[in-house]
């Protein structure tokens, strides 16, 4: 990381190497084209304008899963016919916005949103594309907050109810069946569970079919995962084995398309949060390295108990030999952003960066202890 060009930026504030973007869809590229698998970005990993602009010119579609979001696509380039909306309770006014914008489709959670989206929709006189999110009750092995596709969960419509589900949409005019849509976490760094999603979805199909039901297409979701440890070595995740996986997985009919909705994997690896050093700080037993960024700029380790790589920028080729815990200054004890840290000699002036922070980052960033915002600096 080349620290000239922060020269002047007021801290923390999140850095996104554009080069590096870049080169991540040019890698997804690779791996999709002439392809059946149509990619979209989840927006709520990151809605910095300036980045929705680069994915959208890709021609990605996008996930979206708010009313706020698909606006925002929509202004950021994303074709309305490529934006889904996903969520468990899209409010009625977010569902009209939706069908006045004219989005692809509608991701259903539960029967009950059925006959809502329905009853929208006849009130606007127009069909909607649907998909029912389904539970596939697969465990993805993640953080218990971010595993969302086992059972007894908010998320998506169980497998049991799902031919109610199918005969509910079916029975409405309003309601056009696309596909049926699936998402079993995040942060997923081994195939396994997204080969078992593909399975799933094969016998679906087959049942299906057996009843006279096609789907367009299928939705695997998102969740790939990422080398937060790595982040010099692996600042691409492997692509190719997880497309590879899914598209010789999926038993797709002719003219069959799949869906996936990458967030983290597409932006994660290009953002660093940058702060400064406010003072180091000599305990007892410990040396606490206080920076001015904290749980309000970057709130994954406090929420998740996630570790983002922590780099002294200042100091780069300086032995790591001191021990150091790094924390922010809000007023809570979980703002603490590692422990035991082996980092070069530290003083107080000095930037720190919190790598792999492109994700979840600035998108969940709030006013916490009445802070400014984090800033964005992309280049
Ligand atoms: C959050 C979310 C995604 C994106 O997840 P990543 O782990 O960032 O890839 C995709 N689909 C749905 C339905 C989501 O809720």
């Amino acid at each position: 990381m080349d620290i000239n060009i922060f020269e002047g930026v007021k801290t923390p504030f999140y850095y996104y190497d554009k080069a590096l973007l870049e080169q991540t869809l040019d890698a997804i590229e690779a791996c999709t084209a002439g392809t059946p698998m149509k990619v979209h970005y989840a927006i709520k990993a990151n809605s910095e304008p300036e980045i929705l602009r680069i994915i959208s010119a890709r021609g990605f579609g996008a996930d979206c899963v708010s009313g706020n979001e698909i606006k925002t696509a929509i202004e950021c380039g994303f074709l309305p016919e490529n934006i889904y909306y996903a969520g468990v309770g899209k409010t009625d006014e977010e569902i009209l916005a939706g069908i006045d914008f004219g989005i692809g489709c509608f991701n259903i959670e539960s029967l009950e949103e059925i006959d809502i989206l329905a009853e929208l929709a006849s009130e606007r006189g127009k069909q909607v594309t649907v998909a029912l999110r389904v539970n596939p009750n697969i465990d993805a092995h993640t953080h218990e907050y971010i595993t969302t596709g086992l059972k007894e969960n908010k998320f998506g419509i169980d497998l049991r109810v799902l031919d109610d589900a199918v005969k509910k949409v079916k029975a409405s005019e309003y309601l056009d069946l696309g596909g049926l849509h699936f998402h079993i976490g995040s942060q997923i760094t081994i195939s396994e569970p997204f080969k078992i999603l593909c399975d799933r979805i094969n016998e679906l199909q087959a049942k299906f079919r057996l009843d006279g039901i096609d789907f367009r297409f299928f939705n695997v979701g998102g969740g790939l995962g990422i080398d937060y440890d790595n982040p010099e070595e692996n600042p691409i995740p492997d692509f190719a084995t997880y497309f590879d996986t899914i598209l010789s997985s999926l038993h797709l009919k002719e003219g069959q398309e799949v869906h996936c909705e990458l967030g983290r994997a597409i932006v994660a690896q290009c953002g660093s949060l940058i702060s400064k050093v406010v003072l180091v700080k000599k305990g007892l037993d410990k040396n606490f390295v206080i920076i001015d960024a904290g749980m309000s700029d970057l709130i994954r380790p406090a929420l998740y108990g996630a570790h983002h790589k922590i780099e002294n920028i200042s100091a780069v080729g300086k032995p790591a030999d001191k021990v150091y815990d790094v924390v922010g200054p809000i007023c809570e004890s979980s703002d603490v952003f590692g422990k035991d840290e082996l980092l070069p000699e530290t003083q107080r002036g000095d930037l720190i960066a919190l790598r792999s922070a492109g994700a979840y980052g600035s998108a969940m960033a709030s006013h916490y202890n009445m802070r400014d915002l984090p800033g964005t600096l992309i280049r």
